[in-house]
């Protein structure tokens, strides 16, 4: 296949143009650097089947040639992120979405849509099966991020319906591993960063709130099953092992040997307005149709992202 992977310097973009240039496919990596980075694909430069490409997909997009499969990972991904770009994030959801759609028509190409567990927003039913319509603050900090991607849901089956396109869509739940950027604002790199430096972890709140966190190489294989099955409507991919941010502030304390505390803080910016309570992907749809599960611990999760950022730091 040759396929077109947006976002592809981003941390998920480039771990999935790794694992399509492993399986022997071409990639045509895509992104603008807004909150990616070349260093995540700087090992795929000068490969004879990577090519990429600076452009931002809001706007008309060109590839020469043909295209098997379209991946649309572009976005910005972290709260903090996109309270920074917040016109960004919605453009790249909607505009960014409805581009590859056409792409992906035009070129007769499988496509893929990076959604996630914000289609939930702050959920009043835990685990969230597909079938949970969610509970979404649309003018809340968050809302640029959450309804760009439920508008990029509706947009991807529309041209399924409507244009007859082969589409897939994958909510995916917190996802954490090397190649996260040091300073991105979420709880992973925050909490591995502070551990390090022997800092304070900051928990916001009374760190009740729960998340279920994912290492990065079971989602790229629950993608990898998910573009090559049938499944045309949206699929969970997380790990349903949940915990509150406080026990997870204790997991990286003890992985990375560090004698740092935790300190309870209060952001008095919106980073905490609308922060989901818990957070558990319902997983029994991506088990019956992909044949698919989590194997990867927390522990060792936690062990190889540490090890990654202990260069950084
Ligand atoms: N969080 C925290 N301390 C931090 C960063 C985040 O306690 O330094 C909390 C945050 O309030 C949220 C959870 O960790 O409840 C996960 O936040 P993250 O930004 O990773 O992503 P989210 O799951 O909210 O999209």
């Amino acid at each position: 296949m040759r396929v077109l992977i947006t976002g592809a310097a981003g941390f998920l973009g480039s771990h999935l143009s790794d694992r399509f240039i492993h399986e022997g496919h071409s990639v045509v990596g895509m992104d603008n650097l807004i909150t990616g980075n070349m260093d995540n694909i700087a090992h795929l430069m000068g490969h004879d089947r990577f090519e990429f490409i600076k452009h931002d997909v809001s706007n008309y997009i060109y590839v020469a040639g043909s295209l098997d499969a379209i991946l649309h990972f572009a976005s910005p991904a972290s709260p903090n992120d996109y309270l920074m770009y917040p016109i960004p994030t919605l453009k790249v959801g909607s505009l960014g979405t409805h581009n590859t759609l056409g792409l992906a028509k035009n070129k007769k190409a499988r496509y893929l849509l990076a959604s996630t567990s914000e289609v939930y927003g702050d959920p009043l039913v835990n685990p969230q099966p597909e079938t949970y319509w969610g509970h979404v603050n649309p003018i809340g900090p968050r809302g640029v991020y959450d309804e760009a991607k439920r508008f990029a849901e509706a947009m991807t089956l529309a041209y399924q319906r409507y244009h007859g396109l082969e589409t897939r869509i994958v909510r995916i739940f917190n996802t954490y591993g090397p190649r996260m950027r040091l300073n991105d604002g979420r709880v992973v790199p925050n909490f591995i960063h502070q551990a390090l430096l022997g800092e304070p972890l900051t928990v916001y709140g009374d760190g009740s709130q729960t998340r279920s966190f994912q290492y990065y190489s079971d989602l790229v294989e629950g993608i990898y099953r998910l573009l090559l099955s049938d499944e045309p409507l949206p699929v969970n991919i997380g790990n349903p092992y949940e915990m509150t941010i406080l026990d997870f502030a204790h997991a990286v304390v003890e992985v990375a040997h560090s004698k740092s505390e935790v300190k309870f803080i209060q952001p008095e910016d919106e980073r905490v307005r609308d922060d989901p309570k818990m957070r558990r992907p319902d997983i029994s749809k991506a088990k019956r149709v992909l044949d698919w599960e989590p194997q990867v611990h927390l522990a060792d999760g936690l062990a190889q992202t540490i090890a990654y950022f202990r260069d950084k730091v």
